[in-house]
């Protein structure tokens, strides 16, 4: 392909075969024989080791939640990153169990661990890193920290969360 193709914008060229730097589709263009790649959003972002992320939490297992990945750093996207979150990567001391750590509909910021098999793991080990928005599971309201508790003003209710030392104050 090296030989019939020149690499373009986007491209670099590794052992004779043209890779794309960025998401995006490949534009062939045969008159000229060169390879583009036009990124599908400009500035195309994936999740990526050590990044930063904020996501939504979904389904929810004994040991692990599922995270819909809307923000990478600081870029919003559209959702179409999913990310895991295991117990075993939720803070430095042992953690019983996920109930105690988030729960479907909270808001979470995390970092990027691994992406194995485009798998996204994600930790909140680092204090700057948990809720940062936790809804009562009884009512939905949005709930407030007090301490080590989360507190519903609405129905009284009191929960736990993996807090972020900033909670509540993260714009989205
Ligand atoms: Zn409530």
């Amino acid at each position: 392909m090296i030989e019939e193709f020149i690499p373009d914008s986007g491209t670099y060229v590794k052992d004779g075969i043209i890779y794309s730097k960025v998401v995006g589709r490949a534009l062939m263009d045969l008159l000229n024989k060169r390879v583009s790649v036009y990124p599908i959003i400009s500035g195309a972002t994936v999740p990526k080791v050590s990044t930063t992320v904020l996501g939504q939490v979904g389904n929810a297992q004994s040991d692990n939640v599922l995270v819909r990945i809307f923000k990478i750093g600081p870029k919003k996207l559209s959702g179409a990153f999913t990310g895991i979150l295991h117990i075993s990567d939720v803070e430095e001391r042992y953690v019983d169990s996920m109930n105690d750590v988030c729960k479907p509909g909270d808001i979470i910021r995390a970092k990027v661990i691994s992406e194995k098999n485009q798998i996204y793991h994600l930790s909140t080990v680092d204090k700057n890193l948990g809720a940062v928005y936790a809804f009562c599971s009884r009512c939905g309201n949005l709930l407030e920290q007090k301490r080590h508790e989360m507190h519903c003003p609405k129905c009284g209710n009191i929960e736990k969360r993996k807090t972020a030392v900033d909670y509540g104050k993260e714009e989205i």
